[in-house]
């Protein structure tokens, strides 16, 4: 599931599509949302980071 966070306000969020929105739905700036990654991703990359 895509989570987006906007670095201007630290609003977290979900948009109901995979879409990502130009502006912040909370602050309604532009330009400032990221994409958060996913808690598993981030395992998985520690995992691999052991194996070699
Ligand atoms: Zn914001």
């Amino acid at each position: 599931m895509l989570s987006l966070h906007c670095k201007e306000c630290n609003y977290k969020f979900t948009p109901k599509k995979d879409v990502i929105p130009k502006t912040c739905p909370f602050c309604g700036k532009e330009g400032t949302l990221e994409k958060v990654k996913p808690m598993q991703k981030i395992i998985d990359e520690v995992i691999d980071e052991m194996d070699s």
